[in-house]
């Protein structure tokens, strides 16, 4: 750092210069994955030390579910002498730790497995590693997910989708601009809006929302993701869950958001330390995954799909060996996991599954 200036704001401020306003999109991506001053390359942003906390830090309850849920679909897709068993995003490794601990019950699940952890940070992966040291079943760490061999697999995805970069769109009297980041006349970081229309956008845009009043903000994700995970689901047979915040159904509004030290900040004061995340609009990523053949299942509330799954059930079992503060500790962790409103998970979260059509239903979405 020189001049108190960050090294990634000196280095967008040189980007700017050089080739004039750059979109959200650029601007989110280097804040979160520049290989060198990204924020996810430098900070390990979870837990209560850390920017923000996720479900599989609250309780190891949620891991265990989700463990299961990936033992019932494997049976479902017929009990696959190998499977790859893949986390997008794994953070500390807690939700795969407490997932494997759980689904060891279920006859032949670890023996069929092999893990794969698709995670961008180096500082994260030795994390992982460490979590996972005890977890006896062979793992291996790729930094994306077209690393991933092919063969039948299973996908977890928590809070994933939401750190990839978005597109911002702004409506204007003459069509879609795209939303930019530029400096400003007193020299901060500011938004502005680029000069021409995106051709054709508003055939992009879902039909229900181009009526969008001037000024109204649409966001979107490339879809390649999407599109790799269907086609990798269709082709080599498999299943994915995506639990995340975000819309069931395409919207618009701005939802990028910086959050650090677990309170919301600023998206352009610090570029680099803090976290930067969007909505996921879930419609949007069950359509490119449907485009090329995979089912989509949901999405559901976190909520609900957590009681499908037996939360409940867990909760009480947990409890019956547990101190009178751990009873409370349990009891607050579930109705974090479940309830609506601002304070609570449940309902801000969403539940999608991607499904290899011959498996029908998947567990919990059982209509
Ligand atoms: N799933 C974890 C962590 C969520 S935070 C949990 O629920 O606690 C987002 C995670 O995705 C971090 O581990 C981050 O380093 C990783 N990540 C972000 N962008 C990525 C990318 N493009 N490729 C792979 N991993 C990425």
């Amino acid at each position: 750092m020189s001049d108190g200036i960050l090294p990634l704001e000196a280095e967008i401020r040189r980007l700017i210069a050089r080739a004039g306003p750059m979109p959200v999109s650029e601007y989110m991506s280097l804040c979160l994955a520049d290989p060198r001053h990204g924020y996810y390359i430098t900070h390990d942003p979870i837990g209560s030390a850390g920017d923000f906390t996720t479900a599989p830090e609250i309780s190891q309850i949620f891991g265990e579910l989700i463990g299961l849920w990936a033992a019932a679909t494997w049976r479902q897709m017929g009990a696959p002498e190998n499977v790859r068993l893949v986390e997008l995003g794994p953070g500390r490794g807690t939700m795969m730790r407490d997932a494997l601990r759980a689904a060891a019950v279920v006859p032949g699940f670890h023996n069929a497995l092999v893990v794969h952890m698709v995670e961008i940070s180096p500082a994260l992966q030795a994390r992982q590693r460490r979590t996972l040291d005890q977890a006896g079943v062979p793992m291996l760490w790729h930094s994306s997910f077209e690393e991933v061999p092919p063969g039948p697999l299973i996908v977890l995805a928590n809070e994933f989708f939401d750190a990839l970069p978005i597109h911002q769109a702004v409506k204007q009297d003459d069509g879609w601009h795209e939303r930019m980041v530029d400096v400003d006349g007193v020299g901060n970081f500011a938004f502005t809006i680029g000069p021409d229309a995106i051709p054709l956008f508003d055939k992009a845009v879902p039909p229900a929302l181009r009526e969008a009043l001037e000024g109204d903000i649409f966001e979107w994700r490339p879809d390649r993701p999407a599109l790799e995970l269907g086609r990798r689901i269709v082709r080599e047979k498999g299943a994915a869950l995506v639990i995340d915040y975000g819309h069931a159904t395409s919207a618009l509004g701005d939802t990028l958001q910086a959050v650090g030290a677990h309170s919301f900040a600023d998206p352009l004061a610090t570029p680099g330390m803090i976290d930067l995340t969007a909505h996921v609009d879930f419609e949007a990523l069950a359509q490119a995954a449907e485009s090329i053949g995979a089912n989509a299942h949901g999405p559901l509330d976190q909520g609900e799909f957590l009681w499908r799954l037996g939360l409940e059930m867990r909760a009480s079992s947990l409890k019956r060996h547990a101190t009178q503060s751990q009873i409370y500790d349990i009891d607050a962790a579930v109705t974090r996991l479940t309830a609506g409103g601002r304070d609570g998970m449940g309902r801000l979260f969403k539940v999608l599954a991607l499904g290899h059509p011959s498996l029908g239903e998947l567990p919990g979405f059982e209509t």
